[in-house]
């Protein structure tokens, strides 16, 4: 039972017994069933839980263990969802998730009469609070799409814009995990050091070049083995699910300090997830041929190759990236939407991704979260992150509703990601959003506040 196989919890034809899931546009129809951590309520009811979400509800999946009787499975994958993050369950691995995905799926159904013990697990979603359900151990982020390695530097070397690397190595950097935050959550602009152009030194204080990534995460479920290469085809094995991420990015101090090894401070002050885990196996129906490689592009290393993995090796989501400055919040006026992309497009699959990742011995643990790196696509409005949009600050983008302009981020906006699944005879699934608003730095140490 792999995570790309479809089976009964996929089928179109399935509605649930809670009518908000049975709602066009939800994005959380019963095919879906994605993983948060929640807590409702105060005194013990404020404890934290792993739930699923199905329509405007979360269930209480530890809340639920005693429906799982006769699936052996089932019960120690619901037990171990009796715990303040996804952790204990992700690791034990695909079986066992897809035991109980089975098991919710008749328990959601319409026409199951355990509803009535069901009904006290259930939280409606605007009662509850959600948190970053994931303990992070590790944060990688990647660089995977062509698109995104050709704008960017197209900006630094218009006449040879792609490194030679490029095309063989998926390009990836080691991120900050202890700064990964859950959608909600402000992030403040960084400080940092900067140098113009003309300058002849750098000064120190708040990013004037900030900017958004609109990538996916993917969080590790099964630990792989240390010194034990992962190969393409078992990657997926691996893989517990994915959520909608945005790796916030500090332009002005990336390109003074990125040389010679690349990110660092212009990365790890904040990485925004959103709560919602959506699990391998409910993309199955979203699973696509890999991108095609250009012709004339070198074939994958042997490693990194694989027949089924070209075949539906890629991940059907589109992903938008919305902005709502403070003066479109003050006039009610609704979120800008700056761009779609898709992760079809991507050059370097996600099992690419995480055999690279293994492929020098280094071990992969559950709860490690992979990005995708910035996705972005080829035509006008693809482009995920504001610096291909204005190409690098020089066309900055007029916002209609309100007659602003933007480079990069000002204080107060609120940057907004969603994703979505759709395909012919399969029900849409979608992400739910990832957000977060622009605090003002804070005072430089050492010097008076200038507010
Ligand atoms: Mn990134």
């Amino acid at each position: 039972m792999s995570a790309s196989t479809l089976n009964a919890t996929h089928d179109p034809a399935l509605r649930s017994w809670i009518a908000s899931a049975n709602v066009d546009g939800a994005d959380f129809p019963i095919q879906n069933l994605p993983f948060t951590v929640f807590s409702a309520g105060t005194g013990s009811a404020s404890q934290l839980r792993c739930g699923v979400g199905i329509g405007d509800q979360i269930l209480d999946v530890g809340a639920c263990k005693d429906l799982m009787t006769g699936d052996e499975l089932a019960l120690v994958a619901a037990r171990a969802s009796r715990a303040s993050s996804l952790n204990d369950l992700m690791q034990l691995g695909q079986p066992a998730m897809s035991a109980l995905r089975q098991r919710l799926s008749l328990l959601l159904q319409a026409g199951n009469d355990d509803r009535a013990a069901l009904a006290a697990a259930l939280v409606p979603q605007s009662q509850a609070a959600l948190h970053l359900p994931v303990r992070i151990g590790g944060f990688t982020d990647f660089y995977a799409s062509v698109h995104h390695a050709t704008n960017v530097g197209r900006l630094m070397r218009p006449d040879n814009p792609l490194l030679p690397n490029y095309k063989y190595v998926p390009i990836g950097y080691n991120g900050r995990a202890n700064s990964v935050r859950v959608s909600g959550e402000p992030v403040r602009r960084p400080l940092g050091q900067t140098k113009n152009a003309g300058d002849t030194s750098p000064t120190y204080g708040p990013s004037r070049r900030l900017d958004y990534e609109v990538e996916l995460g993917l969080y590790i479920g099964m630990p792989s083995t240390r010194d034990e290469p992962v190969s393409v085809d078992a990657a997926w094995d691996h893989v517990f699910g994915f959520s909608l991420l945005n790796d916030w990015s500090a332009r002005d101090i990336q390109s003074w300090e990125y040389q010679p090894l690349g990110p660092f401070l212009s990365k790890s002050f904040a990485t925004t997830i959103s709560p919602w885990v959506v699990t391998a196996e409910a993309l199955a129906p979203f699973r696509v041929p890999a991108a095609a490689r250009a012709p004339g592009d070198p074939a994958p290393l042997p490693h990194l190759y694989s027949r089924a993995d070209r075949g539906q090796g890629g991940l059907q989501i589109a992903l938008d990236a919305s902005l709502r400055t403070q003066r479109m919040a003050q006039q009610g006026v609704p979120p800008l939407r700056l761009s779609r992309s898709n992760t079809a497009s991507l050059y370097w699959t996600f099992g690419q991704m995480v055999a690279h990742h293994t492929s020098n011995g280094c071990a992969l643990d559950p709860g490690d979260l992979l990005g995708s790196g910035t996705v972005s696509g080829e035509g006008e409005g693809s482009q995920g992150a504001l610096l291909e949009l204005t190409v690098g600050g020089s066309k900055p983008l007029r916002l209609e509703s309100t007659g602003e302009q933007r480079s990069f981020l000002e204080d107060g906006d609120e940057v907004i990601f969603s994703g979505r699944c759709e395909r012919p005879g399969f029900v849409p699934i979608g992400f739910g959003f990832c957000a977060a608003k622009i605090l003002p730095a804070i005072a430089i140490p050492g010097e008076p506040h200038a507010g």
